[in-house]
């Protein structure tokens, strides 16, 4: 596979969990790869190892989707080292469960900081340096259309956010040769939302095809949208959540 030779991506988040398996996709299909964490350097620097393993150049950025400037810094980053950036995926995210009236101030602004305001910035300053064919990929949630169980509340609206982000965006930068698209994950088995978690079996009922996804599921998406192959793909959500929100 090769429909990325000669590309550089930037994917947030991507220590563990659906990022490293979107970052291990795009460098199995030929592009150079920097990923971000925030708090794992172990984990970072093993999937940047296996990143190497497949031939590719690879970096891992300690970079906090938190701090309102990291982002944008991240992406410089990737350009210094690698030359370019076509290819942003915006992953890292975060979340708290909990009824209405229990959420602080503090947890709104954190989650809207990850969610929100880093897939916002990342972007800014990716498509500042993206040429023709540029990509902007951002990992939303199912979610953001169908909310079948309580607790979600902060969640939802944060991911609901990145619809309106990617349409904005798609416009501003169509006449660029630009695109962006939002992929919106039902339950997939990760640290966030174990397959043996407490929530699971609830999710699991939910589902058409009754079993939680893996971070490659997403990542094959993801990798479709960043190849050319996509080209007339710009501003909308694809949902991928084996059957959660029909
Ligand atoms: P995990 O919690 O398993 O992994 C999160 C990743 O994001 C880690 O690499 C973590 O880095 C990184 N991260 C967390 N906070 C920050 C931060 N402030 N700055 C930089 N990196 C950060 O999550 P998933 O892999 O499950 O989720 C990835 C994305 O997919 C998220 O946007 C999530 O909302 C979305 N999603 C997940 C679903 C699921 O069922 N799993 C369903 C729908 C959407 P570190 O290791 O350093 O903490």
């Amino acid at each position: 596979m090769s429909r990325l030779s000669g590309k550089v991506a930037l994917v947030t988040g991507a220590s563990r969990g659906i990022g490293a398996a979107i970052a291990l996709r795009l460098a199995r299909e030929g592009a150079d790869v920097a990923i971000t964490y925030a708090s794992s350097p172990d984990k970072a620097e093993a999937v940047a190892g296996e990143l190497r393993a497949t031939g590719r150049r690879a970096v891992a950025l300690r970079s906090d989707s938190a701090e309102p400037h990291a982002p944008a810094q991240a992406v410089a980053r990737v350009v210094e080292e690698f030359g370019r950036l076509d290819i942003l995926v915006s992953n890292a995210g975060i979340g708290y469960w909990k009824a209405l009236e229990d959420f602080t101030v503090e947890e709104f602004d954190r989650v809207m900081a990850v969610n929100v305001r880093a897939a916002f910035t990342g972007a800014q300053a990716a498509a500042a340096r993206m040429g023709q064919g540029g990509r902007i990929i951002t990992i939303g949630s199912c979610n953001a259309d169908r909310v079948p169980a309580p607790g979600s509340t902060l969640y939802a609206m944060s991911k609901s956010a990145l619809i309106g982000l990617t349409k904005g965006m798609a416009r501003d930068l169509g006449p660029r040769g630009i695109t962006a698209n939002l992929v919106q994950p039902g339950p997939i088995d990760t640290d966030m939302n174990p397959a043996d978690g407490d929530r699971a079996d609830g999710l699991r009922a939910l589902m058409a095809l009754g079993h939680y996804g893996e971070g490659e599921d997403v990542a094959g998406l993801v990798a479709y949208l960043a190849s050319a192959e996509s080209r007339f793909v710009t501003g909308t959500a694809l949902t991928i959540d084996g059957g959660y929100n029909i």
